[in-house]
């Protein structure tokens, strides 16, 4: 496993990255604008409202990774970074690269998706 300042740093970019886009996303909200043709503005103000709602799905998700990453670098203060939330097994170690801030093993991910209510899905 790579070393622990490592993964560390790698975590703290992450957030970095992950806080600027967010930064961004609310930067780029529309503006309150009043012109425009009286055609179609219906269809415009739906637009607009199906943007916000992806924007704050995406601001959602994007809140919710920084969230994991905090969590795991406290983990990593504590010494139990590494080691699923669940079942306290140790999170296999190519599960890790690819996500460094995963606080589930595979089989304790899977549990939950499987639990975890589908809204909007039929
Ligand atoms: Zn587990």
């Amino acid at each position: 496993m790579a070393e622990q300042a490592e993964i560390r740093e790698t975590l703290l970019k992450e957030k970095q990255r992950l806080e600027q886009e967010v930064s961004e996303l609310r930067l780029s909200a529309p503006q309150d604008r009043r012109e425009g043709s009286p055609f179609g503005k219906r269809e415009e103000e739906a637009t607009e409202a199906a943007d916000m709602e992806k924007r704050l799905a995406l601001e959602g998700k994007l809140s919710a990774l920084i969230r994991d990453i905090e969590r795991a670098i406290e983990k990593l203060n504590k010494g139990s970074y590494g080691r699923c939330d669940v079942c306290n097994e140790l999170i296999s170690p190519e599960r890790l690269e690819a996500l460094p801030m995963a606080h589930l093993c595979l089989r304790c991910k899977a549990a939950q998706d499987k639990s975890a209510p589908t809204r909007m899905r039929r």
